[in-house]
C-alpha cells in the first residue's frame, strides 16, 4: 500500500507570550524564534513536515492592520507550497487578526490555524507546547479557512474572541459551536466544512474604522469627534440595541448620514448579538435613519469587516449588502 506523504506545514512566527522571555528591562517580551519554539517540541516531526518563517516578534498589543497585511501576503506567496499554515500570536489581539484574515484570505481550502498561550514556552507551567501540537495537527488535518486552536478547542476566525485575561481557557466562540475539539492529541469535527474552491486574497483595508463602547449619560460628543476622522463608527450600545433619546445621539447620526458615514450599531452584551427594531429607542435608527447593525457578529468582526468592506467600495448599498452577506459564518441571523 503507498505510504501518504506527511502534510507541509509553514509556521509563521509573530511573536506574543509564547514566544516570550522575562527582559532585563522588566515584563514579559517576544523574544524566541520559531526555530527556537519547534526546537522544543520535536514530537511535530511524527505529525508533519515544518519549516519556519519569522515574520514579525511583537506583543500583539502592538499588532496594526498593516501587520495584518504583512500576513496575507507571507501566506499568500507561500500558498502553494504547503498544505497549511500555523502562526503564532500574542492573545491579545489574536481575535482581531482571525477575523482579520478571514476577510482577506476567503474560501481557503487549506488551514490557516492561529495559537498562543496564556504562559511562556519557557515556563514549568505553560499551555504553549499543547496549543501548538494541537495548532500543528489541524494544520496538518482538512480544516480550510481560518481557526483559532486553544486550549483543546478550534475556533472558527470570525468567532472568536478573548474572554478570559489569565487562565488557559482564553478564548469563547461567541454565537457559534466550536468547529471541533483536540482529546489527547486527536480532533473530533463538530462541525464540517466547505473545503473546495480556491483562495482569494485581499490586499486593501480602510483603517479609518472606530468603535464607541456606551455608558449611560453619553452624549454626541465623542460620536461627533470619531465620525469626524473615520469613514465608520460601530457603536456598542447595551441589550438589543438602542440609542439614548437624550443628548443629541438622533441629530448626529443623520448629520454623520448625510456626510456618507457608515454607522453600525451592535451590543456590550457578549451573546446573543443584536436586535434594534424590539424597542422604541432602536427602531427608528434601522427602519429610518438607515443605520447598519451586527446581528450575531462579534465586534472584531464587525470592526475587520468594515475594513475590508470600505478597503473596497465607499458606496453605501454596496457597503450594506456587502456587510450582511455572510463571510466565514460571521453572520447567520437573520440572513442564513
Ligand atoms: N501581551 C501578550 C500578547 O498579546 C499576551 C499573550 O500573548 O498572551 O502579545
Amino acid at each position: 500500500m503507498k505510504e501518504s506523504r506527511k502534510k507541509r506545514i509553514l509556521l509563521i512566527g509573530t511573536g506574543g507570550t509564547i514566544a516570550s522571555e522575562i527582559t532585563e528591562s522588566g515584563g514579559l517580551a517576544p523574544e524566541l524564534t520559531t526555530e527556537e519554539l519547534l526546537a522544543r517540541l520535536p514530537a511535530i516531526s511524527d505529525i508533519c513536515e515544518t519549516d519556519c518563517l519569522q515574520l514579525l516578534n511583537l506583543d500583539s498589543t502592538n499588532m496594526t492592520p498593516a501587520h495584518w497585511l504583512e500576513m496575507v501576503r507571507c501566506i499568500r506567496d507561500r500558498y502553494g507550497d504547503y498544505d497549511g499554515f500555523v502562526l503564532t500570536h500574542g492573545t491579545d489581539t489574536m481575535a482581531y487578526t482571525a477575523a482579520a484574515l478571514s476577510y482577506l484570505i476567503q474560501d481557503s481550502p487549506k488551514p490557516i490555524i492561529l495559537t498562543g498561550a496564556q504562559k511562556p514556552i519557557g515556563f514549568d507551567s505553560t499551555d504553549s507546547k499543547t496549543n501548538l501540537m494541537d495548532a500543528f495537527r489541524c494544520a496538518a488535518a482538512d480544516l480550510p479557512g481560518v481557526s483559532i486552536v486553544f486550549n483543546g478547542q478550534v475556533i472558527l476566525g470570525t468567532r472568536a474572541r478573548k474572554t478570559r485575561s489569565k487562565s488557559f481557557q482564553a478564548f469563547s466562540s461567541i454565537n457559534f459551536p466550536h468547529l471541533g475539539i483536540l482529546r489527547d492529541g486527536v480532533l473530533l469535527r463538530y462541525i464540517r466544512q466547505d473545503c473546495g474552491g480556491s483562495p482569494v486574497f485581499y490586499e486593501t483595508l480602510d483603517t479609518r474604522v472606530s468603535l464607541l463602547k456606551l455608558v449611560p449619560g453619553m452624549g454626541r460628543d465623542l460620536a461627533d469627534f470619531l465620525l469626524a476622522r473615520n469613514d465608520a463608527l460601530i457603536i456598542e450600545s447595551f441589550g438589543v440595541g438602542g440609542l439614548p433619546e437624550h443628548g443629541g445621539f438622533y441629530s448626529c447620526i443623520r448629520d454623520a448620514m448625510a456626510a456618507g458615514k457608515i454607522i453600525v450599531l451592535t451590543t456590550q452584551v457578549e451573546n446573543e448579538g443584536s436586535d434594534v427594531g424590539v424597542y422604541h429607542v432602536g427602531h427608528a435608527l434601522k427602519n429610518e435613519l438607515g443605520v447598519l447593525e451586527a446581528y450575531d457578529m462579534t465586534t472584531e468582526a464587525v470592526v475587520a469587516k468594515l475594513m475590508w468592506i470600505l478597503g473596497r467600495t465607499k458606496r453605501r448599498a454596496e457597503v450594506e449588502r456587502l456587510f450582511y452577506t455572510p463571510v466565514a459564518r460571521d453572520i447567520l441571523w437573520p440572513v442564513e
